[in-house]
């Protein structure tokens, strides 16, 4: 068993060598570079709450592969229990590091993993389940981090993955070899691929007879050879690189987005986990994305619940807490970030176990989860920033702060309620703008739209799951109508 520390796995990371083309340069020792530092930071800090002697019980929990204790962050669920802790565990991690903490993706996709793969092999006679077993054993016992990836750089919306002008627009196959697959392509949006050890690549949709190439799963370390990083820039991304924490506004911690290519990569037979099997890759595609959609009633409450705090604060600061129309804007914050909290836990406490044995969340409430992720954050971002006042966009510089001229004007015009230290006021401007309209946004607003899926997927999947026809047979019942 090793249960690493956050510092243990930093070096961990260190020692994978990986590089990445970041603002024109392509850079190396990333966990050290200031623009990537705060991410690997936000991933220790899921390592550091199993050691901490209050999120132990939390964060450890036993595996049922190997029967060693693990990190949750690698645990194939065995009940609604765990289904729901891993809710909190991720409310809390938001509310530690009030950002994206990028573990739970790995974690998706390995639940989603295990089950589709029993399934394939009870249809098809294939053996990749018992490979992921395998697999996922080792990533348990070594604590890692695995990236989920999915997204497709997908060319023209209108047409199939074999229809593109250019086939890689879809990652697929291009050659198959004896003792395995070469696959190339893209991935987009990857949450803290740069600070993972391994990469677990799933089909992006539903692929159908002809597809069969696009239809591929398969895990590959992170610093496997072909593949090539393009980190993502963020809002304000460059303050990091000021060395100014105050206008960074999250001092600590941060999230990171990364555009993957696949040049050609080898991929081993033992690490392949979905080969052709077209029906069975819609299914993957649903279920990882149904428990991603779970996995957003927890950690954008736990950043909402920053949000709310900070947005809490600054009333008191700026002398306005007692005012009834802000004590009602906060009321509404937190009405709506409990509401997305409830489908978190409701979806949990609904799930059912799956045929291979691991428990799947109910997927209806999943999306209508997500559903409300797409849109309560950006109105809990308008509330703050109607609380925070206009200086939220307005406010001088740290180094201005600094300057021997300026800084005593900025001191003494900043000043707001009696008591209120003015650089303490100002930090507390720059969170919440970091959440509203700065680097945290990108994951607390764009991502809470898109990540999962956009709204129109969830759509589709409640009315899927919905089962319209029972209702209106309930009215046909009730009015005795034939
Ligand atoms: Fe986890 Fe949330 Fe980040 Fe997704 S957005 S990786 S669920 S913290
Ligand atoms: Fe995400």
């Amino acid at each position: 068993m090793s249960l690493k520390t956050g510092d243990e796995y930093v070096e961990s990371i260190k020692s994978l060598g990986l590089k990445a083309n970041l603002m024109g340069q392509k850079t190396g020792n990333l966990p050290e570079n200031p623009l990537v530092e705060p991410s690997i930071r936000a991933v220790a800090a899921t390592y550091d709450c199993a050691h901490h002697a209050e999120t132990k019980p939390l964060f450890r929990v036993r595996s049922t592969i190997s029967g060693e204790e693990i990190n949750r962050f690698t645990h194939l669920h065995q009940s609604t229990e765990d289904l729901m802790n891993k809710v909190i565990m991720q409310r809390y991690c938001g509310n530690v590091t009030a950002c994206c903490f990028q573990r739970c993706v790995g974690l998706d996709a390995a639940n989603a993993v295990f089950s589709v793969t029993y399934e394939c092999d009870r249809e098809h006679g294939t053996d990749y389940h018992q490979r992921f077993r395998d697999y996922w054993s080792r990533i348990q016992l070594e604590d890692l981090v695995v990236d989920g990836a999915m997204t497709d750089p997908k060319g023209d919306r209108g047409k199939r993955p074999k229809d593109q002008t250019d086939p890689d627009l879809f990652l697929r196959v291009v050659e198959r070899k004896p003792d395995g697959v070469v696959v190339r392509g893209a991935k987009f949006h990857q949450t803290g691929m740069l600070n993972s050890h391994e990469i677990i690549v799933m089909p992006t949709l539903n692929m159908r007879s002809g597809e069969e190439d696009w239809a591929i799963c398969f895990a590959i370390p992170a610093n496997a050879q072909g593949i090539r990083f393009i980190y993502g820039r963020q809002t304000s991304d460059t303050r990091k690189l000021e060395g100014l924490k105050l206008d960074v506004g999250n001092p600590t911690f941060g999230g990171q987005e990364v555009m993957t290519v696949f040049e050609d990569v080898f991929v081993p037979e033992e690490r392949i986990f979905l080969n052709g099997e077209v029906n069975h890759s819609g299914l993957l595609v649903e279920r990882f994305a149904a428990y991603h959609r779970q996995s957003y009633g927890g950690c954008k409450v736990g950043v909402g619940d920053v949000l709310i705090g900070a947005a809490a604060l600054i009333a008191r600061m700026n002398g306005v807490e007692k005012a009834s129309h802000i004590r009602d804007k906060i009321v509404e914050m937190i009405h709506l970030n409990e509401t997305m909290y409830a489908c978190g836990i409701a979806c949990s406490a609904r799930g059912h176990q799956t045929l291979a044995g691991n428990y799947e969340i109910d997927m209806l409430l999943a999306n209508v989860c997500k559903l409300n992720v797409t849109r309560f954050p950006y109105e809990l971002a308008r509330l703050a920033t109607d609380i925070a006042g206009g200086l939220l966009g307005t406010m001088p510089s740290a180094k201005d702060l600094e300057d021997d001229v300026v800084g005593p004007y900025i001191k003494k015009y900043l000043a707001a309620a009696d008591g209120v230290d003015v650089v303490d006021r100002m930090k507390v401007m720059r969170l919440i703008e970091n959440l509203v309209a700065g680097a945290g946004s990108v994951a607390y607003l764009i991502e809470s739209m898109h990540g999962a899926g956009p709204p129109m997927a969830q759509r589709i999947m409640i009315a899927r799951q919905a089962d319209l026809e029972s209702k209106i047979n309930l009215v046909k019942e009730i009015l005795k109508i034939d």
